[in-house]
Order: structure tokens, then sequence, then C-alpha cells
């Protein structure tokens, strides 16, 4: 697999870029998609779609307006009162299954004291467009929206052919859990969302010093856990202290806990994420760290996870993770209690197991007074092939834009929409097509949310270049 792909990047950089749709006509003029897709950005970050409420509906009423108007079928549906799903599809000729275009429209809520600009106003400052949702995901979205109607235009209303319909998916409720968007989807109208292949968001491109690194394509995740430690022991008044203080008990149980190391792991999507950026990491030291730690030697994999540890995102996607997140307990301040307890939230690798973790957690404490259960189990999905042929369009679609950018599977350590999809047998792909430094991808949920207008460009000629290529 890893060969394969490695062959695939390297036909794809020495073919010029986009010659054959070119000679066909089809290749769009990307100065006027990208001010329109400036357009739909600012119109959709003018929708406000904080989640909770979300009132999606208007932000599906706008796309289906724009869809419609360019002869595209659509489905609209309201789930809940203000909630909205918009489900549009461009058919093709049914040689192959079909492929979704999925982005999410709700976004998270604003501090607005703290930024520097209105939010909702979409204003475009020196290169850059500012709003919630300008990169999770409206920017996306956007792209999407453009990609659907590039395709319109140059392929189908010129006669060209679709191997595969290309549905178009915007939904809701994302940010708190998509029951109300790709679950109600999957639960009311599977027939219209079933595909071989998903582009969603979930994924990264990486700007490291000033130059555009690696696209990194989720085709994983980690799957989340909720565990609960619960300490027992005697109660009493607070005036006569007791060794058998469960307040004492949870305290040296939680340092034991994050004192503990899961044990490295590797699996396909890690090994192969570290094996490419190996090649093009500008810092020497983690360079020969991601070598190391993706090489089949045990002593060089440990020396590697050793130095890589220090970043804290790279060995989250080494090992199984564990966080303490509560801590409830005591009723006043002159009582000792008989009970307290802490919430841990626990991302196993895809495969790993859970009960593995709780038994080796309670290695690690070692005091039967100390109990630990699991409250809430995640479930599993299994990973979506990098040797597919929507991979291999992305990569290629991005190397055609950029023949320096390595193009790599990515696990991710948060939970997405497309754990769902994968479940359901289908081959889901996280992307955030938009090059950006950390600075800015720091701002996703945060103040000041914004995208750089040459990474939305580059995004949308990705989005359009993958789902071009993956219906030949
Ligand atoms: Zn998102």
């Amino acid at each position: 697999m890893r060969r394969f792909l490695a062959l695939s990047l390297m036909t794809a950089s020495l073919i010029p870029t986009g010659t054959h749709a070119q000679a066909r006509g089809e290749e769009p003029d990307w100065a006027a998609a990208q001010e329109e897709t400036v357009r739909h950005l600012q119109a959709l970050i003018r929708l406000n779609t904080v989640n909770p409420p979300g009132n999606e509906i208007a932000a599906a009423r706008y796309l289906e307006d724009v869809l419609k108007r360019e002869g595209i079928e659509t489905h609209l549906f309201e789930p809940a009162p203000g909630r909205g799903a918009l489900v549009a599809r461009l058919r093709g000729d049914g040689t192959k299954q079909p492929v979704l275009l999925m982005a999410h429209m709700d976004v998270v809520g604003v501090e607005q004291d703290k930024w520097s600009v209105d939010p909702f106003a979409a204003a475009i400052r020196e290169d850059y467009l500012y709003g919630r949702g300008a990169i999770d995901d409206k920017g996306m979205l956007a792209a999407n929206l453009e990609t659907m109607l590039l395709l319109k235009r140059h392929v189908v209303d010129r006669g060209g052919t679709l191997t595969r319909d290309v549905v178009f998916v915007a939904n809701s409720d994302e940010e708190a859990g998509g029951d109300w968007g790709m679950g109600w989807l999957i639960r009311n109208h599977p027939e219209l969302v079933t595909a071989e292949f998903a582009l969603n968001e979930g994924g990264r491109t990486r700007i490291v010093q000033g130059k555009p690194l690696y696209m990194a394509v989720q085709n994983t995740e980690k799957v989340s856990h909720t565990l609960e430690v619960i300490a027992h022991g005697t109660g009493g008044h607070a005036s006569v202290p007791l060794r058998g203080n469960p307040v004492w008990r949870l305290g040296r149980a939680l340092a034991a806990i994050g004192a503990h190391r899961e044990p490295l792991g590797l699996n396909p999507t890690t090994r192969e994420f570290f094996t490419q950026l190996a090649t093009v990491w500008p810092v020497r030291i983690e360079r020969q760290a991601m070598a190391d730690v993706a090489s089949r030697d045990t002593r060089r994999q440990q020396r590697g996870a050793r130095v890589l540890a220090a970043v804290p995102v790279f060995d989250a996607v080494l090992r199984n993770g564990v966080s303490a997140t509560i801590v409830k307990g005591g009723i006043r301040e002159n009582v000792i209690p008989t009970e307290v307890s802490a919430t841990l939230n626990v991302r196993t690798l895809p495969g790993a197991s859970v009960d593995s973790v709780v038994r080796r957690l309670r290695a690690a404490v070692n005091d039967s007074l100390v109990e630990i259960r699991i409250a809430d189990r995640g479930s599993d999905a299994p990973a979506s092939d990098f040797g597919s042929p929507m991979f291999r369009a992305i990569a290629d679609a991005t190397k055609a834009v950029d023949p320096d950018m390595a193009v790599v599977p990515y696990m991710s350590t948060g939970a997405t929409d497309s754990a769902r999809l994968r479940q359901m047998g289908m081959l889901a792909y996280g992307i955030l097509p938009f090059p950006m430094n950390q600075d800015d991808e720091d701002r996703m949920h945060g103040s000041d949310e914004r995208i750089p207008l040459a990474s939305l460009a580059f995004g949308t000629k990705v989005i359009y270049g993958a789902m071009y290529r993956v219906t030949r």
C-alpha cells in the first residue's frame, strides 16, 4: 500500500497541471470561481447558525436557492423546527457508486468581546476573510458548493459524463453530536446518502515555517470513551483526620493515572503519516524521530517516540490517551465524604481495547477501594483505505496545485461524523484543504477565526480537482 501511494504521488507530479481537462475546455476560470466562492462564503457567515440553537434552515435555503438556479437537483429537509438538511445531486451515468461531498452548516458560539471584528460580518482585511465558521466549516461548505457549480457548468453542461453521482450534503448539528444532522439523514433518508466514498472535514493542510508542507487526509480516528474513577473510604467529622479519607485516595489514584503512559502503538495510517512527514519536515531532530518511530525496529521506535512526546499532538497519535476532565465529591467543608469521583476521557487507537486500558489503569492505581468503570463506551469504525481511488484523487488534485506538498493519511485524535459513515461501510476521508499555519488553525472554535483568501482558492481547486478525478 505504501509503495502504491508513493508511486501515485510521483506520477501525479510528472503530469503538467490540468492539461487533460484544459484540452477539453473543462478547466474553470479560477479567478471568477474565487470571486464567487468568496461571495457565497460571506453570505453563509452572515447567516448566524450558532449551535445551539443552530437555525441552519436559513443556510440550507440559501444553498438550495443557489443550486436550483443552476439547475441542480435538491432535497431540502427541516429535521426539527429551525434545523436544516440539504442534499443536492449531480447525476452520473451509474458506472460507479456515488461520492458524497459533505460539510456542516452550524458553528460554535462566540465570545463577542474577544473578537476584533464582528464575527458575523464576514469582513475582508488584508487577504483574510474573518468570521465564525470561516474555517470550521463554512469555508469547506462554500468550496463544496462552488465545486458543484463548476462540475455542472464545465462537465455536465458541456456534454461530459460523470461516472458516479456527486452528492452534496449540507447538514446541521455537527458541533453538538450530529443527532439532528448526519445522524438524522442516515436514519431517515439513507437512500440519499449511501455512497462508496465521502469527502468530509477532519484533516489539516499545514504551513510550517512559512512553507506549505503537507496535507493530512483523515482516514481513521481515535475512539472516545468515558471512564469513572470512584474512591471509597471512611467518612466522618473533619475535626478528626482519617487516613481512609477517600479524597486522599482519589488524589493518589489520579496522580498514578497521570504518571501512567499507555504503550506505543503504530497502525498503518500513523506509520505512513510519519514515514512521509519525515521526508519533508523542516526540523532535523524531529525528522529523524519520525523516521525512527515509523521504522520496524523496536528500539528506534521507542527513541523516536521519546522525542515526539514533546509535541502533545504527536504523542496523542502514538498511543491511547487518558485525560482527567471532571472531579466531583464532598458535601460540606467540615465533613469527610465516603465517596468521591473523577471522570476520565479516554481515546483509544482504532482497534485497541478500552477494557485493556482499564486493566492497566487499575494496576497503576493498585488500590482495592478505588473503582474504575466504563461509563460510556465508544464504538470503533474501520479505517478507510489510503490506497483507494478517492485518496488518490485527493493526492493527485493537491499535487496538481502544489507539486511540493506531501499528502499523508492521518488519524485524528478527535471524533467526526465520518465514523458513522465508516460504520456503514463507506470509505470516508477528512480534509481541511486550506493551507494554514498553527496560528490560523488555532483560531478554529476561538476568536478572530479567519481564512486566508489564497488558501480558500487553493482548497476550492483541490476539492474540484478531487471530484473531477474521482468521477472519471
Ligand atoms: Zn467542523
